[in-house]
């Protein structure tokens, strides 16, 4: 199955073929200020499983870690790990937003405390082990 989506402008499209390695949600400082948002509710790919068409500019977050973005929009698509290994990419950049529901939290030790986790899914203080 290819699933495809992309960002606000529609500058950038992509493709993520097969199912996710998991789905998570990343309550991490980190994604906080990468993404400008409260959490980053992502899918993991293989980067092979990937197909990216349109400028994008990238961002290195941390050592492992680029922040992929339309060049245009400023849409943040994709955490890119520098290591050619794999990529998190944004939930709800895919043109169907409801293709995969997360089934984790990780990172809740630094959750924003208005953020009220009540879904039952399994919650990480930092890494799931
Ligand atoms: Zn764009």
């Amino acid at each position: 199955m290819i699933r495809e989506g992309g960002c606000l402008c529609g500058a950038v499209r992509f493709k993520a073929e097969g199912e996710p390695i998991n789905v998570r949600i990343c309550h991490c400082r980190n994604c906080q200020k990468a993404m400008g948002s409260p959490f980053f509710a992502r899918a993991l790919f293989t980067q092979s499983a990937l197909t990216v068409e349109g400028e994008t500019a990238r961002y290195p977050s941390s050592g492992a870690l680029d922040r992929v973005f339309c060049k245009t929009c400023g849409t943040r698509l994709f955490a890119w790990r520098r290591d050619g290994t794999r990529a998190g990419v944004a939930l709800a950049g895919f043109d169907d937003r409801h293709a995969f529901a997360p089934t984790d939290h990780i990172w809740v030790t630094e959750k924003m405390n208005w953020v009220k986790l009540d879904d039952g899914l399994p919650q990480y203080p930092q890494a799931p082990p």
